[in-house]
């Protein structure tokens, strides 16, 4: 028999009228901050044996022992065990935490994987909130929401900062990198469908994500699978099947097909998008992309920088700057919003000449990308070692000394058609 949890048990309201919450600096209790200290969530499917139904487990200090706006590390596993669980729908349940999270009235989430942020409010902490009731808000909506597939869970909720960055290191990202890897085999071509995704309509309404095999969605967090799973755990749900039967023009990634289910989940607000162009109908942004990619016009090429990083870029704009003009799901022809994955992806702004036009990263992304996009530009170009090109800001945070790089170093992108 299976029991349908309808009341959460925690001090506080769980409503999606909060979800749109933000929480001010001086508002909070305590942050979590991934960009800054080890932090992840996870979702796995373990065998019944090993899930104790509704055991939620706090491993560290609680919310009590931490000073009054200070930041930490988190960690939370999901574990769930089902007959007709399969991995392939542990992604797709770990995205929902997001939503699952802001509907807590005093609680804030952005991001995802090992890049997630929590607010807690003090009026929550007043209230009672502590760690534990983040372990029974994920149990009682993963029951409620996944119940044909969920028989047991549980959920540790890690805050011992020690066992976070090993969890993070030695558990979450060789998950992550496990899932990313069933993917590098598909290709745009090999597929019939892509799917939609409107899961971040409560934030930007008009926002669809069309997500191909070489294109994840710009949160990083929905691959193709996962978009796939998604639409087969939920066939009503935020994810619908696209097809792709009506080419328009293959050099930007365009599909009559496509545009009418855009058309159709933006409720009309958005006609026109490609799959490939940066320029040309790029898909839109809502705000929680990985990076964000822009046109740099001295050097013929794109930079990219990343939530991670703080520091400026030579478009002479930060992140944050670069991110409220290039989100609220409209088109903004020069930027865009992306996963980091994509980043590598043979169909990365194809239509304007491909990776070969990236001519700026943020050292560490560059260091994290290097593997797969140096891969990638030996077999397109014949180019060895191309991040060897790529400025960073170690070598240059304004354009002059960029393009000086660039030029030293041949970069390819110089002698390239202008972007515009
Ligand atoms: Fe879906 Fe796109 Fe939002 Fe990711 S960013 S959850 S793919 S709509
Ligand atoms: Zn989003």
């Amino acid at each position: 028999i299976k029991i349908k949890v309808t009341k959460i048990d925690i001090p506080v309201s769980f409503a999606s009228a909060f979800e749109g919450e933000i929480i001010r600096r001086g508002d909070m209790q305590v942050e979590f901050d991934g960009s800054r200290v080890d932090c992840f969530e996870l979702v796995e499917a373990k065998d019944a044996s090993e899930v104790e139904d509704h055991k939620i487990e706090v491993i560290g200090p609680d919310f009590d022992e931490f000073e009054v706006g200070s930041k930490h590390s988190i960690g939370y596993v999901v574990e769930v065990a089902g007959k007709s669980m399969q991995a392939d729908f542990e992604p797709v349940f770990e995205r929902k935490f997001h939503n699952y999270l802001n509907c807590i009235e005093g609680v804030m989430h952005t991001g995802q994987r090992d890049m997630i942020r929590i607010r807690v409010s003090k009026n929550a902490f007043d209230a009672g909130f502590r760690a534990k009731h983040i372990g029974e808000v994920l149990y009682a909506r993963i029951k409620n929401e996944f119940d044909a597939v969920v028989d047991k869970c549980q959920v540790k909720v890690i805050t011992d900062p020690e066992l976070c960055t090993k969890m993070r290191h030695e558990t979450a990202i060789p998950l992550f990198d496990k899932r990313d890897d069933r993917l590098a085999t598909l290709t745009d071509e090999s597929v019939d469908v892509y799917y939609s995704c409107i899961m971040c309509q409560a934030f930007s309404p008009s926002h669809v994500c069309v997500v191909t095999p070489e294109r994840l969605g710009l949160c990083g967090a929905v691959s193709w699978l996962d978009a796939k799973a998604t639409n087969e755990l939920d066939p009503q749900g935020p994810c619908q099947v696209i097809t792709k039967e009506k080419p328009i023009d293959e050099r930007i990634g365009e599909y009559e097909d496509v545009n009418e289910a855009v058309k159709l989940y933006s409720q009309g607000a958005l006609e026109e998008v490609s799959l490939y162009s940066i320029m040309e109908k790029p898909m839109t942004s809502c705000g929680c992309f990985e990076c964000i990619c822009g046109i740099e016009p001295f050097s013929n090429g794109v930079v990219i920088t990343n939530r991670e990083y703080a520091g400026m870029t030579p478009l002479g704009m930060t992140f944050s700057e670069l991110a409220s003009m290039t989100g609220g799901g409209v088109q903004t022809p020069g930027f865009m919003g992306h996963g980091k994955h994509f980043i590598s992806s043979k169909k990365f702004m194809k239509a304007e000449g491909g990776i070969e036009r990236i001519v700026w990263m943020p050292k560490e992304l560059k260091e994290s990308v290097a593997e797969r996009l140096n891969e990638t530009a030996k077999e397109l170009y014949g180019i060895d070692n191309f991040t060897d090109m790529i400025g960073d800001e170690t070598i240059a945070e304004d354009p002059e000394t960029l393009l000086a790089f660039l030029t030293e170093k041949g970069h390819p992108a110089l002698g390239m058609d202008p972007m515009m």
